[in-house]
């Protein structure tokens, strides 16, 4: 295995089997540069291409920071309706950008008979998103949209903040995915709504990048 990797044991909370994961050590991870919507291209290994866990015996997948995050009822519900369909198979070891996607897509179907939060969903359709992206595949767009719609239903029924998830950061992404679906008008209002936040000014980060795809929208629009 390439040696920024390293292996590690898990116990899995649905079929209570152990499998293997595979981890990232923190010091291999070089930043290159990030994009508007905070899609990190890496020099080297990159981290997000791990970040989901497959389980290989019963193909419970989720992302590895809420792995053991599940309630007995959900485990139930996995038991009952993705077990008997799993064929066991292992996404354990070095992976490609199509490993990653199917990993992902595995964390979206279990996801389907859990009582998944918007911003799980969001977050995991973001990170979908951004795989195509670096394989320069115009999938991207379709899962941008995903997440659009999952940032929407976060803004509007969860309590912030949300994980790590703060009002105004969701409020950018929704302006920032408008603005990358082609929804011009929408992103403007997203946008001029977050840098007129009096709250908003504790981010100054953020205001600054609003400020900046607010201009470029606005040029987009003349
Ligand atoms: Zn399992």
């Amino acid at each position: 295995m390439n040696d920024s990797l390293y292996g590690k044991e898990v116990d899995c909370p649905v079929c209570s089997k152990k499998f293997n994961v595979t981890k990232v050590k923190s010091r291999a991870c070089k930043v290159l540069k990030r994009d508007s919507d905070f899609c990190v291209h890496y020099e080297g290994i990159n981290p997000i291409l791990y970040d989901a866990w497959v389980c290989e015996n019963c193909g419970y997948a989720s992302q590895a920071d809420k792995f053991l995050d599940i309630t007995p009822r959900e485990a139930d519900r996995l038991k009952d309706n993705l077990m008997p369909r799993w064929k066991k198979r292992s996404l354990d070891g070095e992976r490609d950008i199509d490993t990653a996607i199917e990993a992902f897509k595995l964390v979206l179907i279990s996801y389907q008979f859990r009582e998944a939060k918007s911003s799980d969903l969001a977050r995991v359709c973001m990170r979908i998103a951004w795989l195509y992206r670096y394989k320069g595949d115009e999938e991207e767009l379709k899962f941008i949209g995903f997440a659009l719609k999952h940032y929407k239903d976060t803004y509007e029924k969860e309590n912030f903040p949300v994980d790590k998830l703060d009002e105004y950061t969701c409020m950018y992404m929704i302006g920032e995915l408008c603005f990358r679906t082609g929804s011009y008008e929408e992103a403007v209002k997203w946008f001029s709504r977050l840098i007129s936040s009096e709250q908003a000014r504790k981010k100054p980060t953020l205001i600054e990048a609003a400020r900046d795809q607010y201009q470029l929208v606005k040029e987009k629009l003349k």
